[in-house]
């Protein structure tokens, strides 16, 4: 039985609700999703049949603005997970301060297994469905784990033909119901860069202030996708030696440093990483002897069990959720510090934002302009966090990062009138 990521979410709020005093009333108002959609989508195959997906979106908080995030296809995808991941949206949105709440959307699919327009009609279907709860002022989904900007557009194109008198009265783009769209849609330059480089800001904060990173630093990235990518070509042409990577196959490791645009080279023609350099498991790059440990793929990979043999000095948390609560006491009775996924990589879901501003305003950016907006809410909110970790140095960095927001949401609840 794989841990429940929701029990996960719910025991690191209770955490911080004991630090922040929170009543019994908002603990429990914040342990739960304020809406839970699901439904079962029939979806025609290429042969004619009908297939049936379960599908989720989980809207877990407002107070601070529409609920934003993405939509996952996977075959894990489950209500539980779901749920977890909305709530973790509330607190990334509110510690990066962006005017979002949180919510996260899944399909239990393995996209490999459909052809793109088994692809195209499951997303279709999925947007028609969540038209009815989804828009630019109301909820804001977003590509996740195997969504990507083709998806979004489908969605678009499908709510655009079932909204337009509706949103045309109330004269919003349409279009803004999503982030994470092709440019050609009004997507956002940068959107696609944007997670990893979030990452690589948030790096370069804490080379500067502390002593565990240094330029000369060794990464380990799990996961070679969009995100475990760009973060690795940034941290690459900022000085630092990426030694090793992997994707769900398996790694590669290089003490020497490796090529990252051979290796990528290499997994277009072959399918996977492994074949160039010394080869080794995803389990094995976990404990690999390196400075920083990258998590960048999916939840629950540092764990009770392998937290004690992590030989990294700090990690930088870019998936959602990799580190178990039961791993997070582990790596701090070892001093190591774990920067938390709601900070870390929340440069995907800034981004996101500033996506939404250009199609509710109409004016475009370039992508120089985007970086340097990204960097200067990196910087604030690792500030932010940096600041409660100097007062508080027995606390985990994710409870550091969990103080401002959960106080930044309760704050606006209270003042609602919510709770
Ligand atoms: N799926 C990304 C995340 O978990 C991005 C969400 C968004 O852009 O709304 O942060």
């Amino acid at each position: 039985m794989p841990e429940s990521l929701y029990k996960n979410a719910v025991s690191q709020l209770k955490e911080v609700a004991k630090l922040l005093k929170l009543s019994k009333k908002e603990v429990d108002y914040l342990s739960k999703p304020e809406r839970f959609h699901k439904n079962t989508l029939r979806v025609k195959m290429d042969n004619g049949a009908i297939r049936q997906f379960k599908a989720f979106r989980s809207q877990h908080n407002s107070a601070r603005g529409p609920y934003k995030g993405g939509i996952r296809f996977h075959p894990q995808v489950s209500q539980d997970e779901v749920m977890a991941l909305s709530m973790w949206m509330s607190w990334k949105t509110a510690v990066v301060g962006i005017p979002y709440g949180g919510g996260k959307g899944g399909v239990v699919v393995d996209p490999g297994e459909l052809s793109v327009g088994e692809l195209e009609r499951l997303s279709r279907t999925y947007a028609g469905w969540a038209g009815k709860f989804i828009g630019p002022w109301t909820d804001v989904p977003a590509p996740d784990v195997n969504t990507d900007s083709q998806v979004m557009a489908w969605m678009v194109d499908e709510i655009e033909k079932t909204q337009t008198s509706k949103t045309q009265k109330l004269q919003v783009n349409p279009r803004a119901t999503f982030t994470g769209k092709p440019l050609e849609i009004g997507g956002s330059q940068g959107r696609e860069e944007a997670t990893g480089l979030g990452g690589f800001y948030t790096l370069e904060k804490l080379t500067h202030h502390s002593s565990l990173v240094t330029r000369n630093s060794t990464i380990a990235v799990q996961g070679i996708g969009n995100v475990g990518y760009w973060f690795a070509k940034f941290v690459s042409d900022g000085g630092y030696k990426v030694v090793a990577i992997s994707d769900s196959k398996g790694g590669v490791y290089n003490p020497k440093g490796i090529d990252l645009e051979k290796v990528m080279e290499h997994k277009k023609k072959t399918g996977s990483v492994l074949g160039l350099y010394h080869e080794l498991t995803n389990q094995e790059l976990i404990t690999l002897n390196v400075d920083v440990l990258v998590p960048a793929a999916l939840e629950n990979v540092i764990t009770g069990e392998n937290a004690k043999d992590v030989k990294a000095k700090v990690i930088i948390e870019l998936a959602n959720g990799p580190v178990a609560p039961k791993a997070d006491e582990i790596l701090l009775r070892r001093k190591i510090l774990s920067v938390p996924d709601v900070l870390a990589n929340a440069g995907g879901v800034t981004v996101s934002y500033f996506e939404w501003v250009q199609n509710l305003s109409g004016y475009y950016w370039e992508k120089q302009e985007v970086f340097e907006k990204l960097k200067i809410i990196m910087d604030r909110a690792f500030a932010e966090m940096w600041h409660v970790h100097l007062d508080k140095p027995r606390l985990s960095l994710r409870m550091c990062a969990y103080i401002n927001a959960v106080s930044k949401v309760v704050s606006v609840m209270r003042v609602l009138g919510r709770i």
